[in-house]
């Protein structure tokens, strides 16, 4: 019989246990058994009761929750062999071999580095007598599935991440309450917001929001920019708006690829505006609270086709990636998602900025 196991690892992400519940109930829908392993790699590499079989009810009442109820972690002893070593006996006591591994681009490197060292893992536990040869013979092979868990909306191969809409609208609902109160001293804002290598966040949220200036770090400003930004923010007063609002993203870099802080834009509207400037870094605020409808949605719907695409593997299948294109599920395969996201950082490192947008190839950009 196939059991299946669910992991969340890395950062956390609103909609996450939307896609557990999804991944529990399909699995069992086709009389598929599911364990949940708890804690991300952390919980396959204890073992015990971190490794749980999971029933339809388990997953009731979580569809609406933010986080993920299977927890999640950075485990640095799953990077080590040692620790894989440990994770495959673990799975193998519950005769898991294929994972849905819902986390970002590390956690999905991860999972395709396990299964690639799979055969050599289960002989080596097989020589030390923890598992014996029929165990070893009918599961030669881990089949893996990824989905991304990441409110950064940063992976190539698919035009959204689950827990990017929803930390969006926290964005936006931030953005009007400091609308409110900076209309009412008449006060510049500079917001902070996450996304690492991607403005994803920074850019819609700085258009729902109505901000006036936004830095990414995809499309660095001008050498000037300091001076256009104060311009375009003094003529905005000078035709009557009460309040003024700048979003930059957490990796937004001048055109030498320096960073540009929020602190750093705060004091040159203060210096040269004259104005009374305050930043917010919105933080972890971002993950939290509710998943949006829209996440809930998607993750419901990516959480049943990675079962049905896990199902359909085969040891020698290339392990997909399950994500949303062009408003459909969409599958790509997973080791080419994951390099050509390392291939957009590094070309934004370059300041190739054409050729980073060429590679994230979003149906937003297209
Ligand atoms: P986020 O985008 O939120 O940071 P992530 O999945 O990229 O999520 P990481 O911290 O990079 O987060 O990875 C999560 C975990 O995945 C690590 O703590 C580690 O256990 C495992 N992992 C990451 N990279 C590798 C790797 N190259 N080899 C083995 N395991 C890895």
């Amino acid at each position: 019989s196939i059991s299946i196991g669910v992991l969340t690892s890395g950062g956390d992400a609103q909609g996450m246990n939307a896609a557990v519940r999804a991944v529990v109930r399909s699995a069992l829908n086709l009389g598929v058994a599911v364990h949940a392993i708890f804690e991300g790699y952390q919980g396959m590499v204890d073992g015990g009761d971190r490794i749980r079989s999971l029933s339809w009810d388990d997953v009731g009442s979580i569809l609406h929750r933010g986080g993920t109820i299977i927890g999640t972690a950075r485990c640095p002893v799953f990077r080590e062999r040692e620790g894989r070593l440990a994770a495959a006996r673990n799975l193998l006591r519950h005769g898991i071999d294929r994972l849905v591994v819902i986390g970002g681009d590390g956690s999905l490197t991860g999972a395709n580095l396990f299964r690639q060292e799979w055969a050599s893992l289960v002989a080596e536990l097989v020589e030390r007598g923890d598992i014996d040869e029929l165990t070893a013979q009918r599961h030669s092979a881990l089949m893996i599935t990824g989905l991304v868990g990441s409110i950064d909306n940063d992976m190539v191969g698919t035009d959204m991440t689950i827990g990017a809409d929803s930390a969006l609208h926290r964005i936006v609902e931030a953005i009007d309450a400091i609308t409110s109160t900076a209309a009412s001293h008449q006060r510049t804002f500079v917001v902070e917001v996450m996304g690492r290598h991607c403005g994803y966040l920074a850019l819609m949220s700085a258009i729902a929001g109505g901000a006036d200036y936004v830095l990414i770090p995809e499309s660095p400003p001008s050498e000037n920019w300091e001076q256009e930004m104060c311009d375009l923010l003094r003529n905005g007063r000078a035709a009557g708006r009460r309040d003024s609002i700048v979003v930059v993203a957490e990796g937004a870099c001048d055109n030498a690829g320096g960073p540009i802080s929020s602190d750093r834009v705060r004091q040159v509207l203060q210096d040269r505006l004259g104005e009374d400037t305050r930043v917010t870094i919105l933080g972890h605020v971002q993950r939290g609270g509710t998943p949006s409808a829209f996440d809930r949605c998607m993750s419901t719907l990516v959480g049943h086709a990675a079962v049905q695409e896990l199902l359909s593997a085969t040891p020698t299948s290339e392990p997909q990636m399950v994500g949303m294109r062009y408003n459909r599920v969409r599958q790509a395969p997973l080791m080419q998602c994951v390099e050509q996201t390392h291939a957009v950082a590094r070309k934004i490192a370059e300041h190739d900025y054409a050729k980073a947008m060429e590679l994230r190839g979003s149906s937003f950009t297209e």
